[in-house]
């Protein structure tokens, strides 16, 4: 029985390739992590929601209210500025309270949160299967409307 859901922030959520291609520090895939530190706690404070990832975020939150379970922000980044910047977001966008916020430093920290009644919903393969290797489930992000097909076809197994 699903009681935990873990909802990743950059890619699912909020637009973090939009916020590095403003501040012009993303090649391909490769960040320039010396300019997103200098934005200090603004550069995530002031990231967009991706198109339809508000509308995710608050059908995922009315579907656990729905269904009893609890559900968490689980997002990392390795330095304090983001950490800050990304409390500051969800407080200001979201009804998270901040005992179902969690910042791991490195992705590969989520598999320490899961357990066989949990599952994350991120769009990184590779958190994904750490998640699952940690005895837990996933749903691996790639549209809005895949994930909430995919998430409903695992409470129904569940
Ligand atoms: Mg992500």
């Amino acid at each position: 029985m699903i009681d935990k859901i873990f909802l990743d922030m950059d890619g699912v959520i909020v637009n973090f390739r939009g916020q590095c291609e403003k501040y012009e520090c993303i090649n391909g895939n490769k960040v320039n992590w010396e300019v997103v530190h200098q934005g200090g706690p603004e550069f995530w404070e002031e990231m967009e929601w991706l198109p339809e990832g508000k509308e995710l975020y608050e059908w995922i939150l009315k579907l656990c209210e729905q269904e009893n379970i609890d559900l968490f922000i689980l997002t990392s980044v390795n330095f304090t500025d983001g950490k800050i910047g990304k409390l500051n977001w969800l407080k200001n966008n979201t009804k998270i309270d901040k005992h179902h916020i969690i910042i791991t430093n490195l992705g590969k920290e989520k598999e320490y949160y899961a357990d066989q009644n949990s599952v994350l919903i991120d769009d990184f393969r590779k958190n994904c299967e750490a998640f699952a290797n940690g005895g837990g489930q996933f749903v691996k992000y790639e549209t809005p409307r895949q994930t909430k097909d995919d998430l409903i076809t695992l409470l129904g197994k569940n």
